[in-house]
């Protein structure tokens, strides 16, 4: 397979006010990445500059750019007399070579689809220059739809477009010829290949929000993507290049050997090292969604065929109806099915719908569960309306920690470390396993301090932010041996959550410890404690 070259369509440097100081930032953390991921080009815009004059803020970005890095120019209208227009705006940006331009208009207080902006928008597309348009927290949908269909001779890249959209976002990009779209928040599961089936593969771009975000994560995506090899030259960075008003300079020299691991992704190759997703949904036979979101193919045929393509060899899979709705039993038919299943891949967590039932009840569910699949774990949720440290839980703690279960947590009270202490401290031998510690690092923060209190707490990775350098962070701070792989497929695709522990900073052991190797010792601990739980295959 020939070698893609990359160009990622959106990226950020500088610091915020309040910001973990952590979180990758730099312009030479952006260089890290890009290093590690064979990335040769980037655009990239500022963050932080939001009080400063823009005129002096833009040069101020171009200033501090090597060549192989591309500039995304922030614009607004000029009628204020703070703002160069018309033919002046097009010299500087002429003159200094920008690719590319932003609108930010929420941020500066300007209305996008008023007379100055058409003016500028114009303007804009005369000279030849893209105009990238974050949605959502800048251009409402809406607002996107109108400035497209008014204006079919702009070319406009929507960015941010969420995998938690995709029937908005799918809308977007589908209706309008004109509309380019960046792919750093569309964690679609399978989404990526049903936009360029539906005809949309010449206006998809790489893209990362590095580095405050992995550029691994988004890479994988594309590394991992079932299309042709033309399409997947295009997405990866021929599209972007066809885009932009100038080309950069230079291309980034001195990629990263890669290790084992980063040579089979970036091969588009299923990892050969073992893998083990421990947080995966699964849906019905044949559903393509739950309810608000779009999960195409997400049951237990669509994992193992997603499994395949990536090379996860097992899935811990927890059901999807059962946590955001009452029927307890329903949601459990696909748990069970796929748990049975010969082929020994998937192992099943019980959800039990605590509400007012009594602990022999909860107790008699829950052994029926067991009774009928491969279930290791309870999968408890938000939705079922008690934290876990309620006295309701207690019976099936007490369960989980005689037999063997463990306990798959996504905070009752979002990473307030109270429920966790709880638990950890009334059960001692109850493997508790903090699902999304890779959020944010004020997250990682709460859950390295837990970790270092409390032997029985290990570390989930998975959430669509994919910070950056943070699995590094949390191997740091938890141990090597107390952090897990995860996914939350197929609410979220699984390639960027496994792009983002193949391109960490590690050594290939620690990858490996933390793709698998974790998840077998503690399955394998909880064996051996229990007669009711069997073991891994
Ligand atoms: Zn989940």
């Amino acid at each position: 397979m020939p070698k893609l070259e990359f160009f990622d369509a959106w990226t950020s440097v500088g610091r915020t006010l309040g910001m973990h100081p952590r979180l990758p930032h730099s312009v030479d953390d952006l260089i890290g990445e890009m290093r590690r991921c064979h990335v040769a080009n980037a655009l990239v815009c500022r963050c932080g500059q939001d009080p400063q004059d823009l005129s002096a803020a833009n040069r101020a970005l171009s200033r501090l750019l090597p060549d192989f890095l591309s500039p995304l120019w922030t614009v607004i209208p000029g009628d204020a007399g703070d703002f160069p227009c018309g033919d002046q705006l097009l010299g500087d940006l002429e003159n200094h070579r920008v690719p590319a331009v932003r609108i930010l208009p929420k941020t500066h207080l300007w209305n996008p689809c008023g007379a100055a902006a058409r003016s500028l928008f114009e303007s804009l597309a005369e000279g030849g220059w893209p105009v990238f348009v974050p949605l959502d927290c800048e251009v409402s949908a809406a607002e996107f739809h109108e400035l497209a269909t008014a204006l079919p001779n702009v070319r406009w890249v929507a960015v941010h477009g969420s995998w938690t959209r995709q029937r908005e976002v799918a809308d977007l990009i589908l209706r309008h010829p004109n509309v380019w779209m960046t792919l750093e928040k569309y964690h679609a599961n399978r989404g990526l290949e049903h936009l360029i089936r539906q005809g949309a593969g010449d206006r998809l771009l790489f893209s990362s929000g590095a580095p405050s975000a992995s550029m691994g994560a988004a890479k994988a995506y594309v590394d991992w993507a079932d299309a042709d090899a033309a399409t997947r030259a295009a997405v990866a960075g021929g599209n972007l290049r066809g885009l932009l008003k100038f080309q950069p300079a230079g291309k980034l020299a001195g990629f990263l050997e890669p290790d084992e691991i980063v040579a089979d992704a970036m091969a588009g190759q299923p990892l050969s090292c073992e893998v083990i997703d421990f947080h995966s949904h699964i849906l019905d036979d044949g559903a393509n969604s739950g309810g608000n979101q779009v999960m195409l193919r997400g049951d237990a045929d669509g994992l193992l065929d997603m499994a395949d393509r990536i090379g996860i060899d097992r899935l811990g899979v927890m059901t999807w109806v059962g946590i955001q709705g009452p029927d307890q039993d329903g949601g459990h038919v696909p748990v069970i099915a796929a748990s049975r299943a010969a082929h020994g891949r998937f192992w099943g967590l019980a959800t039990i719908h605590v509400g007012d039932q009594s602990d022999t009840r909860k107790i008699q569910d829950l052994e029926a569960v067991m009774a009928q699949g491969n279930i290791l774990g309870l999968k408890p949720y938000p939705t079922l309306g008690l934290p876990y440290d309620h006295p309701q839980y207690a019976a099936l703690w007490r369960f989980a920690e005689q037999h063997g279960l463990y306990a798959g947590i996504h905070p009752f009270h979002w990473y307030q470390p109270d429920e966790f202490i709880s638990l950890c401290t009334r059960y001692p031998k109850l493997k508790v396993v903090a699902y999304h510690a890779g959020c944010t690092y004020e997250i990682a923060d709460t859950i390295i301090t837990l970790c270092r209190d409390f032997p029985n707490l290990y570390a989930e990775i998975n959430y669509s932010s994919v910070t950056g350098g943070i699995i590094e962070y949390l191997v740091e701070g938890c141990g090597e041996d107390r952090v897990l792989f995860g996914t939350d497929q197929p609410m979220r695709d699984p390639r960027q959550q496994l792009g983002w522990v193949v391109y960490a900073d590690l050594p290939v052991a620690i990858k490996k410890k933390i793709l698998a190797e974790n998840a077998r010792a503690l399955l394998d601990e909880l064996a051996a404690s229990s007669e009711k739980v069997p073991a891994m295959i």
